[in-house]
């Protein structure tokens, strides 16, 4: 039942597709874009627009960035022997925001789920071993602790282990299957501190 417009509706059907919105909200923020200034919709489209065609992924890490490669990669005050596994840009900058790490980080985009038809070629694992020639000595698996990321995890510990490499994980304290943004920064740096070789 149409109780809208089309144009309204559609809308609607588009916001309601992103993660966490459901009907009510989409209707909701539809209502609110709606009665904004044209200009400020006009920035809000642009801007999704904009972030799409531009953003690249640094042809090191894998982190979302606007130049070939991300200032964590370039950055020569960074140990770039020691990186960091994350699933995602969100995990990295959760680490970021403790201001603690020193070392740099290589980002999976995804983690490895039989379920969803994920598997190792699909997520930057290739990418990951070929950095590895390079001067490192030490990888920090730090993907969630939800069964997704415990299979990435293991799966990584099993391909850097071979190249002589220490592979450590980080501690346990994660809360199971919570989103490494999502916890705060003194549990992060005691997950990071108190990590363990594997
Ligand atoms: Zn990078």
């Amino acid at each position: 039942m149409n109780y809208y417009s089309d144009h309204f509706s559609k809308l609607i059907g588009e916001l309601s597709k992103l993660p966490g919105i459901g009907a009510k909200t989409a209707a909701r923020l539809a209502f609110h874009i709606l009665e904004m200034p044209l200009e400020q919709a006009e920035e809000l489209a642009g801007s999704i627009l904009e972030a799409k065609k531009n953003i690249k992924y640094c042809r090191t890490c894998f982190t979302i960035t606007d130049e070939e490669e991300c200032p964590i990669c370039r950055s020569p005050l960074r140990d770039h022997s020691t990186i960091m596994v994350v699933e995602t840009t969100r995990d990295l900058a959760a680490y970021e925001k403790t201001g603690r790490y020193e070392g740099v980080y290589h980002v999976l985009q995804g983690a490895i789920s039989p379920m969803q038809g994920i598997g190792p070629s699909d997520i930057r694992l290739k990418e990951l071993v070929e950095r590895l020639r390079g001067d490192v000595k030490e990888v920090i698996i730090a993907t969630n602790s939800s069964l997704e990321g415990e299979t990435t995890a293991m799966y990584i510990s099993k391909l850097v282990k071979p190249a002589g490499i220490k592979v450590s994980r980080i501690a346990s304290g994660v809360p199971v299957g919570g989103d490494l943004e999502c916890i705060d920064e003194v549990t992060l740096l005691r997950a990071l501190e108190g990590r363990t070789e594997i």
